[in-house]
């Protein structure tokens, strides 16, 4: 039998691999077993590629604006081909290093698909798409025949099991989902060809980072999306200026529109939507209506642990109900991000190692890389009247920002909600360019229970799209910004 080891984790995302990382560095003895390559969702089919084609199409946009700015670009265009390929060198670049970063941690990578069938045991069977057993096998008891070993699973013994299987795309209860044509998200990032037109159904995070990368590139491209407004976890203000931009620029977007078929018309998809006459059409379809736990054949109902809308349910310290076993990311539902993975997993792996400590979700940033940008943490206005909150809201716009005008983006705002009577910030909000690096600065005043007046006073260099921070803070601090006059 082999060593036990300290902890096996099931699944190399950004989940999986900073607590493999993570309990590697605090000395203890960890096997993380993946049946793709590491990386997950997030490096391999989400929050990477989908930044590479982002960044791309920024470029092309800059490119087509180039004569404002006085640069002469003959005849501005874009090669897909090209595109796609930066997409996926960055990706096996990021890959590559994490792989190299868990070896330097001696975290022993264990390449197949894992059960648990009881407590303190995990058998990897060699994934199907994996021609050779793994090539470290280890004899099981030194006894079984190789054939039976290799059907039985190589045994990893652990008092502590960690689950993070991550997520899918949700199938919702559409009709024709399987016709030619509709994709995932997973499999618009395979496109050989720009199509002429898209139809995105979900006005969530996904679908309208992939609504602003195809518009870019010149695809009509129409969002219907059940619910009343875009980007529900979004401030609602912010979630409608940029609806209202969206349109400006030419995507077409439908609210309370919830799809219930699609099917094929001539070589174009239908795609017919409740209580409504008039069907639409497009080349390709993307279903970007959510995701949901990835839990298949981990063996959970035979150990017992409890799931809630098939997510695992755990505690403060990341702990499931079933003995030694732990699960952290997409798979417990709830926040599904990359950052808060990772938060989990140092939690989980902390926990076990003897550091005790209480998963915090108090300040998770949350953006939305669409153009421009849109990120907030904390609570939203929402939220804030939701909880009877005695609040006030400060604005400043970027249109008064010199370095927005300097970059040539002055669409978006800085929105911050503070506490009446204390001036604490309960929240931060912004749209414009490099919103998800800004808002930095927002989660730390949230994560340190920050007063307005505590940004107002804090000297940002000038000139810098974080004054425009400050200013807002100085706004809801004295009543008026310095560089904006609210009249
Ligand atoms: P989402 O829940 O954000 O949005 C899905 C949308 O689809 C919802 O607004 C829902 O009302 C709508 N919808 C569902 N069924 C529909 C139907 N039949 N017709 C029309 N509309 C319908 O989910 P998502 O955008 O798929 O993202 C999944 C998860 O991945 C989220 O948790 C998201 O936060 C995360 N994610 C985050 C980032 C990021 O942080 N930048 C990027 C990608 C994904």
């Amino acid at each position: 039998m082999t060593q036990p080891y300290d902890i096996v984790i099931i699944g190399g995302g950004p989940g999986g691999y900073v607590a493999a990382i993570r309990a590697a560095q605090l000395g203890a003895k960890v096997a993380l077993v993946e049946k793709e390559r590491v990386g997950g969702t997030c490096l391999n089919r989400g929050c990477i590629p989908t930044k590479a084609l982002v960044r791309s199409v920024e470029v092309l946009q800059v490119v087509e604006e180039a004569p404002a700015f006085g640069v002469i670009v003959e005849e501005p265009a874009f090669d897909f081909a090209r595109l796609m390929a930066r997409k996926d060198e960055i990706v096996a670049r990021l890959v590559g290093g994490v792989e190299g970063l868990l070896k330097s941690y001696k975290v022993e990578v264990v390449s197949g698909t894992a059960t648990i069938p009881k407590p303190g045991l995990v058998l990897v069977k060699p994934s199907s798409s994996d021609p050779s057993p793994t090539s470290n096998l280890q004899p099981f008891d030194g006894v079984y025949p190789e054939r039976s070993r290799r059907a039985q699973g190589r045994p990893l013994t652990s008092k502590n099991i960690i689950i993070a299987t991550g997520s899918v795309p949700a199938r919702p209860p559409i009709a024709g989902l399987d016709a030619p044509g509709v994709l995932t998200s997973d499999d618009i990032l395979e496109l050989e060809e720009v199509p002429d037109s898209l139809t995105v159904i979900g006005g969530g995070v996904i679908g309208l980072e992939f609504a602003s990368i195809f518009h870019a590139l010149g695809t009509k491209v129409t969002v219907l999306e059940m619910l009343p407004t875009l980007l529900p976890t979004v401030d609602g203000e912010l979630a409608r200026r940029y609806q209202s931009h969206l349109q400006r620029s030419g995507v077409e977007v439908h609210l309370r529109a919830r799809v219930e078929e699609i099917h094929p018309k001539g070589d174009r998809l239908a795609i017919r939507v409740a209580d409504s006459e008039k069907e639409a059409e497009a080349e390709k379809v993307l279903v970007a209506t959510g995701r949901v736990p990835y839990t298949e054949g981990l063996g959970l109902d035979e150990l017992g642990v409890k799931r809630e809308r098939g997510a695992i349910v755990v505690d403060e310290s990341m702990a499931a109900n079933a003995p030694g076993i732990y699960a952290i990311g997409d798979v417990t539902g709830g926040v599904m991000l990359a950052h808060v993975a990772s938060r989990q997993g140092e939690v989980a792996v902390e926990n076990i190692l003897g550091h005790p400590v209480a998963m915090d979700y108090r300040a998770v940033p949350n953006c939305v890389f669409t153009l421009p940008e849109i990120a907030g943490v904390g609570l939203t206005e929402e939220e804030v009247k939701g909880e009877g909150l005695d609040y006030t809201v400060a604005r400043f716009p970027l249109s008064a920002s010199g370095r927005a005008l300097i970059v040539g983006e002055t669409t978006g705002l800085v929105k911050l909600i503070c506490e009446r009577e204390s001036h604490r910030v309960l929240g931060m909000h912004i749209m414009g360019p490099q919103a998800s690096d800004l808002i930095a600065e927002g989660t730390l005043a949230v994560q340190m229970g920050a007063t307005a007046r505590d940004i107002a006073q804090t000297i940002h260099a000038h000139p810098t799209l974080p004054e425009a921070i400050m200013e807002a803070a100085k706004a809801a601090a004295f009543g008026q910004a310095i560089h904006y006059r609210k009249r």
